[in-house]
């Protein structure tokens, strides 16, 4: 079937979605083509599933449009959108064989006949049968009809859940982790299986996943989303090349990913090295996150050879490369190579201009609206910090500028000001950027030589004299998301 790829299909403007208070979508917007095949991915409770139950008309947004073919979809109730979803569970029918499963929606659904008396007539049972074996033959079950659902494989069985999704012709297929239960050599080979399926029926999938390969290797169009927000849209090279920033290199495969200084055009610095590079515009001497894919450093026998000294940490054969960590620098990198270099060897790390990955920091400080609760004392984020507040009242409304170094982490939350839950850790190359999540929903950043797990709760402390207050107007808001 051909696929008309530039008409969109699915139009979402301005999704947000707040859970008992939380927001879990924030201010989403994307559009999709007809045809593709788009590929949510993130980590675990990113708020993907949430986007496509929204798709779905399972929830309802807080706020926002969706718009399938033009037309507002927000308060048409889930059956009678032109979508269908596939879940992770199959949930089929354990009482119906193959056929009966399959065929079950299309016994209630109702086709237009002018000759009817209400203008519709259920359909025949020849009608049933016909797309019945026709979708049991596109998930390539069409000599299962007559068997027992609780004698299939769970692969086999969700074929027979893709089959009832796709029966009754959806124009959008919603895949929410379809793959999800199967062994991973299972897995494999349904991801191939479903790449068929999606050619041979030219609809719109979208896709719901957290592995990074399966988005990658699936996908016409990956969305990576963080925090209920979309962090990059692309095609997967260009996702995998140019990740937009630090987040999306560090969750989209190995990576090396290290804090740097573009010292001029074409001119970058990290770990104490000044090298070239192909980037420029950026000011001079600005903070940025380089990536360096581990196929793309050389390495090679010996030191000074190279950019970097190194010396080989471990040695692991990947089936047709030996992946290795070597240290150099302070820096841990991770290298991958056709050719066997032992522990202990010493050696050399060469990098050349175009492996250089550079992108700009997404925050350079924590700014937070707050409001000066006494003598030296600011209140924000649900918690009332000591920070000098010369040339302020009590009750003034300020803007908190506070440095990712100011803020330190406590094992136990209760030694800290307030509590949060860590949600990212990523090592920089000499520190590591931690991302904590506030109970009042803020999000802090954090440079630290201290590692912290996902999900770990800490307290949260402030260094008072680092922190910088503005007068805040209202008007600041807008100011605030463009810096953003
Ligand atoms: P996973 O891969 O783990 O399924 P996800 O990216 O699909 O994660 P969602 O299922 O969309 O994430 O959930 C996003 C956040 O919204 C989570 O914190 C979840 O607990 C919360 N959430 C989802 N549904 C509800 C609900 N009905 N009521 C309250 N909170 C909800």
């Amino acid at each position: 079937m051909a696929k008309e790829l530039n008409d969109k299909i699915i139009e979402i403007k301005g999704i947000t979605k707040i859970f008992d208070g939380v927001t879990v979508l924030d201010n989403l917007s994307l559009s999709i083509k007809r045809g593709q095949f788009v590929t949510l991915l993130g980590p675990s409770g990113c708020g993907k599933t949430t986007l496509l139950r929204l798709i779905a008309g399972f929830e309802t947004p807080t706020e926002g449009e969706i718009y399938i073919e033009g037309e507002p979809i927000t308060s048409i109730p889930p059956f009678k959108r032109p979508v269908n979803t596939v879940f992770q569970k199959y949930a089929l029918f354990p009482h119906l064989n193959v056929f009966k499963n399959v065929a079950f929606g299309l016994k209630l659904k109702k086709m237009p006949d002018a000759s009817a008396k209400k203008g519709f007539r259920k359909y025949t049972k020849a009608e049933i049968a016909e797309k019945v074996n026709k979708a049991l033959k596109l998930v390539g079950l069409e000599d299962y009809g007559h068997r027992d659902v609780n004698s299939l494989s769970g692969g086999q069985q969700q074929r027979v859940a893709i089959a009832r999704a796709i029966v009754c012709e959806p124009k959008v297929l919603l895949l929410d982790e379809p793959l999800g239960a199967l062994d991973l050599k299972m897995r494999k080979e349904m991801q191939i299986e479903l790449k068929k399926m999606h050619e041979n029926l030219g609809i719109t999938f979208i896709f719901v996943t957290h592995d990074q390969e399966e988005a990658l290797t699936m996908s016409d169009v990956v969305v990576v989303m963080n925090d209920g927000v979309i962090q990059q849209m692309a095609q997967p090279k260009k996702i995998y090349d140019e990740p937009s920033n630090a987040f999306v290199a560090d969750f989209i495969g190995e990576s090396n990913l290290l804090s740097g200084v573009m010292e001029k055009d074409y001119r970058i610095s990290f770990l104490g090295k000044s090298l070239k590079c192909v980037d420029k515009g950026f000011e001079k001497n600005e903070r940025i996150d380089v990536v360096i894919r581990p196929e793309d450093i050389i390495i090679k026998d010996g030191e000074d050879n190279g950019h970097f000294n190194g010396e080989v940490l471990s040695t692991v054969f990947k089936g047709t490369y030996y992946e290795m960590e070597v240290a150099a620098e302070g820096y841990e990198f991770t290298v991958q190579s056709q050719k066997e270099f032992k522990k202990g060897a010493k050696v050399s790390l060469e990098i050349s201009p175009d492996s250089i990955h550079i992108m700009k920091k997404m925050l350079t400080i924590n700014k937070h609206i707050g409001e000066v609760t006494g003598e030296n004392l600011v209140t924000f984020c649900g918690g009332e910090f000591e920070i000098p507040t010369d040339g302020f009242e009590q009750g003034d409304e300020v803007i908190v500028y506070v440095p990712f170094t100011a803020i330190t982490l406590t094992d136990d939350e209760k030694d800290g000001v307030i509590g949060a839950n860590v949600t990212q850790s990523l090592y920089k190359g000499t520190y590591y950027q931690v991302q904590v999540f506030t109970d009042s929903d803020d999000d802090f950043y954090i440079d630290t030589s201290d590692e912290w797990d996902m999900d770990d709760r800490v307290g949260v402390n402030i260094d008072g004299g680092q922190v910088k207050l503005e007068p805040y107007s209202p008007d600041e808001s807008d100011k605030e998301s463009d810096d953003e």
